[in-house]
């Protein structure tokens, strides 16, 4: 099998929009060049409507997702202050280790793998925090939490949320519900290529930005003047133009077939993962009610594998039919699939697959 006749279905680099490929083979323009600052331009406006924005400062941060988890917090706290970081899988845990290195009070409200964060919890945690932190998808455990909610109540707190695995997949109203800082990762639901970290801050948040951050390539007071506001730009670091050429040709995709659609495909690919499992003899992991449409994890009953482990299976479903899902994470390791239907994958013809190819590899 070709690596083109893949399906690649699991999390991470899934199969970009043809679009957005293309876009890679793109003469090169250079990094100061005003056709490529219009594209750069084209592609914050067309990322402020994923987003749900109309913050000023929103870009692709030039690294991937953990880049913009560290943008998001290296620039905004340090010593003295205390985050409350939501913790409902390994992403939240890494914002605790993020956190922790500002010299910042990290606060990790622990919660049980598959259940969403806890917005009264987090409010009883401190008193006046600088920030509240969480992670809107978790891509360990498939669990969406109320993001929207946390920014109800966040009081005169930042509050950051990590978009990772929801931005252009499910809803997200950045400005609605009151997101001051949110990034996500090129590769999961805008089916791009991993590279990019999209980033967007609100007026607010931008008030607030430490003078010195502790990054000198992740400080947003050098790299505001380079990558958004009018006429022409400062060098700050040579920006990923084959990169950027693809997000903005993957969100060009995107909103053509329209904002609403693409999240309803999402949606659609997502019952259909969890429908056609259950059917095949497995269960759901995440909390009901809190179940993310991109990715679905799947509880692994015992014995349902025959004499196969779980690795295996997932070994074969890559090797026989192109299809690649995701093995569980930290404590949930060997008994939880995740099955991501995230972007250009997320499509009903891709389950029936998944699920055919299952059924003939553990029936
Ligand atoms: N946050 C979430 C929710 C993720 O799923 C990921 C990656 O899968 C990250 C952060 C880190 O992104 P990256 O691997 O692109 O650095």
């Amino acid at each position: 099998m070709t690596l083109t006749d893949r399906i690649l279905m699991g999390p991470g680099p899934c199969n970009p929009y043809p679009e957005a490929v293309q876009a890679l083979g793109r003469p090169m323009l250079g990094h100061l060049d005003p056709e490529f600052i219009a594209l750069l331009d084209e592609t914050n406006d067309r990322l402020r409507t994923v987003f749900g924005t109309t913050n000023a400062l929103t870009f692709p941060v030039s690294a991937t997702g953990s880049a913009g988890m560290e943008a998001a917090i290296v620039n905004f706290v340090g010593p003295g202050d205390t985050v409350v970081v939501g913790v409902n899988g390994v992403f939240g845990g890494r914002m605790v280790d993020v956190v922790s290195r500002t010299g910042a009070d990290a606060i990790a409200v622990d919660h049980e793998w598959g259940q969403p964060v806890d917005v009264e919890r987090m409010l009883a945690a401190h008193p006046n925090p600088a920030m509240y932190a969480m992670v809107h998808a978790e891509t360990s455990t498939g669990v969406q939490s109320d993001i929207a909610a946390m920014g109800a109540a966040k009081g005169d707190a930042l509050l950051l949320a990590d978009c990772v695995t929801s931005l252009g997949g499910v809803d997200l109203r950045i400005d609605e519900w009151s997101i001051d800082i949110a990034y996500s990762g090129t590769q999961k639901c805008l089916g791009v290529a991993p590279g990019l970290a999209p980033l967007t801050v609100s007026d607010r948040a931008i008030e607030r930005i430490l003078p010195k951050p502790q990054s000198w390539y992740l400080d947003l007071n050098m790299i505001a003047g380079y990558v958004t506001g009018s006429g022409a730009r400062a060098y700050h670091h040579t920006a990923p133009i084959s990169m950027i050429m693809s997000l903005h040709a993957g969100l060009g995709a995107v909103l053509d077939e329209g904002l609403d659609a693409v999240r309803a495909r999402h949606q659609a690919a997502g019952d259909a993962v969890k429908i056609g499992m259950q059917r095949l003899g497995f269960e759901l992991f995440a909390a009901e009610g809190h179940r993310l449409a991109p990715l679905s994890s799947i509880t692994i009953p015992e014995g349902r594998l025959g004499d196969q482990s779980e690795a295996q299976v997932r070994s074969r479903l890559l090797a026989e039919y192109g299809i690649e899902i995701g093995g569980g994470l930290g404590p949930v390791a060997g008994k939880v699939w995740r099955v991501g239907t995230m972007g250009h994958t997320a499509r009903l013809r891709n389950v029936t697959t998944l699920l055919a190819a299952l059924s003939a590899i553990v029936d």
